[in-house]
């Protein structure tokens, strides 16, 4: 092998704007002269749910959620559902308490880079496939200390210990660091994105980002460096709880954290984010495969797209491709070849104009990367890619999510949904960035080549270089 060391710093839940401002202030200093100065920094889009975890497939495995087979932090193995209370329990998915660690096992999808790369070091990642004895560091630390924090907000003891570890690292000989702070996203959550507390724990990474820096000069070779979120975040004024919705309806509702043994249950909601939840109908039935269009109870599905907090609801069309609803509009979504066809059937629910069109995947990224809804043809396309996707997804409206206030403790600020606030990401390395819209899918591979790996069949991701030179449609 004979390419460059890379370090990947992902700063979970950071905001394109603060970034930009902080650094337009100065306060970024590190960032400025080690990344952005010599490289370049943009805003890009993340992957729908736009949710810690699920979000992080993109950098280590180089595709969308939908593509390896996990369609969110919560999510219901229908075959599942039907055993014993104990299966019911396994079958109601959550990587957020002690099922985390499953999310190594549930992926169905090529290599991590941590596989393809031996000399791997991971700081406090929950994804951890591929790793050598000794190269995931700080895994418990997150497991322990995250959840504490979770309670009583100590998320800058994690992010110091993090900081510490990378530091530390700086002078070993590994050829790809992966870095994670989970801070700025866990103080979000108990504060809101442009809180004190939060913008201090963007300064602390920075901070840290020198004295690697300083470290990894003093013991030869620097590597190429990358920043990158897995997703926004935004303050929620509204709990719009779907399952007491269903419930209301008279459907009684699987559901976390302590009715996933909900009897007679009529449906099911998993939620990720808290800003997107996936439902799912008679999930008791035995039935192993998702609903489509002309299955799905319509008027409920009316009811939900009524709700104040719901900003759009999409299903399979039956047909192999996706229907996209808003109250008021519906228009159909197909992968053709790696293009994107829509078809308006009554409005125009994602804001493309009112006549069908096919357009080219990295085109209309570039179309709708700075609207409300970035990306959101390619992300409710790919999610739908797995059978294990809800048969009704609904995304939230800007302030709003689907969890109650019944939250311990209460979340102030989310994210998970397909709107601006929460898809689009910081993006910075210390190389060169293509003169194209970047998605987070792209980082993978952009770094097996830096590193001189190949770069393996089948990803979503498109390398810079690739892109560099016109090619648009992902392979
Ligand atoms: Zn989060």
């Amino acid at each position: 092998m004979a390419g460059r060391k890379v370090c990947f710093v992902l700063v979970d839940g950071a905001r394109a704007d603060v970034v930009r401002d902080l650094l337009e202030r100065g306060d970024l200093p590190n960032l400025a002269c080690h990344v952005v100065e010599p490289g370049g920094l943009t805003v890009g889009t993340s992957v729908f749910p736009s949710t810690t975890g699920v979000a992080y497939l993109p950098f280590l495995y180089g595709v969308y959620p939908g593509t390896a087979n996990i369609p969110g932090i919560r999510w219901l193995d229908r075959a599942g559902a039907t055993g014993d209370w104990r299966a019911q329990w396994r079958a109601a998915r959550s990587y957020c308490g002690v099922q985390a660690g499953w999310l190594n096992r549930d992926l169905e999808t090529g290599p991590s880079i941590f596989e393809l790369v031996p000399e791997s070091v991971a700081l406090c990642t929950p994804l951890t496939r591929g790793l050598r004895a000794g190269a995931g560091r700080l895994t418990a630390a997150r497991a322990l200390l995250g959840s504490l924090a979770h309670y009583v907000g100590t998320y800058q003891v994690l992010d110091d210990a993090v900081g510490d570890a990378w530091v530390h690292a700086a002078a070993e000989p590994w050829r790809f660091l992966f870095v994670v702070f989970p801070g700025p996203d866990g103080l979000t959550h108990l504060l809101d994105p442009f809180h004190p507390r939060v913008l201090a724990a963007y300064r602390a990474i920075d901070a840290a980002l020198g004295r690697f820096m300083a470290r990894a000069a003093r013991s030869g070779e620097v590597p190429a460096i990358f920043v990158a979120a897995d997703h926004g975040g935004s303050v929620m004024r509204e709990h719009s709880d779907i399952a007491l919705e269903l419930e209301a309806l008279g459907w009684r509702t699987l559901r976390h954290p302590v009715h996933v043994w909900r009897r007679k249950a009529r449906a099911a909601t998993m939620v990720s984010g808290n800003a997107s939840v996936q439902i799912y109908f008679e999930p008791r039935s035995g039935r192993a495969t998702a609903l489509a269009e002309p299955d799905l109870p319509a008027d409920v599905v009316a009811h939900l797209l009524a709700l104040p907090a719901v900003r759009l609801a999409a299903w399979r069309d039956g047909t192999g491709g996706v229907t996209v609803a808003t109250s008021a509009a519906r228009a159909r979504l197909r992968d053709v070849n790696g293009r994107v066809r829509y078809e308006p059937a009554n409005g125009d629910p994602l804001g493309l104009g009112p006549e069908a069109l096919t357009a080219d995947d990295r085109d209309l990224l570039g179309r709708t990367l700075s609207g409300e809804l970035p990306d959101a043809p390619r992300q409710l396309l790919q999610l739908f890619r797995s059978q294990r996707a809800g048969d009704l997804v609904l995304a939230a409206r800007n302030g709003s999510d689907f969890r109650g206030p019944w939250e311990i403790p209460e979340h102030k600020s989310g994210h998970g949904s397909l709107i601006a606030e929460h898809m689009a990401v910081p993006i910075a390395a210390s190389v060169p960035l293509p003169e194209a819209p970047l998605r987070t899918v792209d980082l993978m591979p952009t770094m097996l080549e830096l590193l001189g790996v190949p770069v393996p069949p089948g990803l979503d991701g498109v390398p810079f270089s690739r892109l560099a030179q016109g090619v648009g449609v992902g392979a």
